[in-house]
């Protein structure tokens, strides 16, 4: 028997979540984002999900070659553009829609031999300072490639910095408003943060296209102040191990390296075939919550490699086998949402998605899988 852990991906949840996103910003189109693996998921897993989207965008080649190989003949839009010259023949031969957002990809574009026009998604840097054109230097980037026969359609794309946060879109919006005022194109905007939060009153923000990841993939994006259960979103991805061993410690002893937990009285502990090498954030403090046979403890003791240990106080019937929830969905419908857990490392669910290691299976529940 191979070790008892396993990462499974919930096809309907995903599919769910994307219609929460579209419901957000209905006379908008969606795009998937599917960059990093579809966070962590795996694309091939993934990807029977999320077969209702209008597109899905990431960053790599190979990727976006795995998305046509599964045999999506829809938009497909390189969320970086292109790297080097090179890749436009791959644009080319894929029918990849491709993002500006420095002058060399023009020059690149300008000495490109296609037979069929190009679509690509302008990229205005309005604030958040990472990738794409000043407002000052927009229009003649549009002027640019409007001027080239391998150009036939660009749209115009901005990226927020601060949805899920205090200083929200408004001076981002204003920026993109004022640059790209006249021009004609779709317009793409906003991320899971601002689709869910501010596209539903702003038709500005939802544009023609939203681009949401994180929300499709079962975490909030404005967590702790919203849980998924307020956005109405499922957890996409289920973690999860067994026991293989239970102790029981008498009071005043310790378990794990460092003996960073002391039990106060006698306890029966868990322990699970799950580690950092896993995935598991090493970080995760004393209490991280977990659930065993659905119900819901908590961890005790230093993370190590290959094993964490749990509380079994709250499971009296809990035995070596019982099932263990790291992050997802549980037996019986209970639910351990992922930013819960990375809440207690310190960090957020994208990274415990995208940081699950290769070393654990990854199965989806689609049928056929
Ligand atoms: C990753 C990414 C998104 C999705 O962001 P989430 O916060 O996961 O919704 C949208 N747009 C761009 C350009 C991205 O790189």
């Amino acid at each position: 028997m191979p070790r008892p852990i396993q990462a499974l991906i919930h096809s309907a949840a995903l599919a769910d979540n994307l219609r929460v996103a579209r419901a957000a910003a209905p006379d908008a189109k969606v795009w998937a984002i599917v960059k990093a693996n579809a966070y962590g998921h795996g694309i091939e897993r993934a990807y029977p999900g999320l077969q209702g989207a209008d597109g899905f965008a990431l960053l790599d080649l190979a990727e976006a070659e795995k998305v046509r190989a599964l045999g999506w003949r829809g938009p497909i839009l390189l969320l970086e553009g292109v790297f080097e010259p090179r890749d436009l023949e791959l644009c080319s031969r894929l029918n990849l829609w491709h993002v500006v957002h420095h002058d060399a990809q023009i020059d690149w574009i300008a000495t490109h031999k296609t037979t069929w026009p190009h679509r690509v998604f302008l990229k205005l840097n309005s604030g958040m300072n990472r990738l794409g054109f000043t407002p000052a230097a927009f229009r003649h980037a549009w002027m640019r490639l409007s001027g080239l026969t391998q150009v036939d359609d660009i749209s115009l794309m901005t990226h927020f910095a601060d949805a899920d946060g205090p200083r929200g879109i408004e001076h981002q919006l204003a920026v993109f408003e004022a640059a790209t005022e006249g021009l004609p194109g779709e317009r793409s905007l906003a991320n899971s943060a601002a689709t869910l939060i501010h596209a539903r009153t702003r038709a500005a923000v939802r544009g023609d296209w939203v681009r949401p990841g994180i929300a499709v993939y079962g975490s909030s994006p404005d967590f702790p102040h919203h849980d998924i259960a307020h956005w109405g979103l499922h957890p996409t991805m289920t973690l999860r191990s067994r026991l293989i061993a239970v102790q029981t410690l008498e009071a005043g002893a310790t378990v794990g390296y460092g003996s960073v937990f002391r039990a106060e009285a006698p306890m029966r502990v868990g322990v699970v075939a799950c580690g950092y090498a896993d995935g598991y954030p090493r970080h995760c403090p004393n209490g991280t919550p977990v659930l065993v046979d659905g119900v819901r403890t908590r961890l005790v003791g230093r993370v190590s490699m290959d094993m964490i240990t749990v509380d079994l106080t709250p499971v009296p019937t809990a035995a070596v086998g019982s099932e263990v929830t790291l992050w997802g969905q549980g037996p019986s419908g209970a639910v351990l949402p992922i930013d819960e857990v990375a809440r207690a490392a310190g960090t957020i669910g994208y990274e415990l998605m995208c940081a699950l290691a290769p070393r654990v299976p990854v199965t989806s529940d689609a049928p056929g899988d």
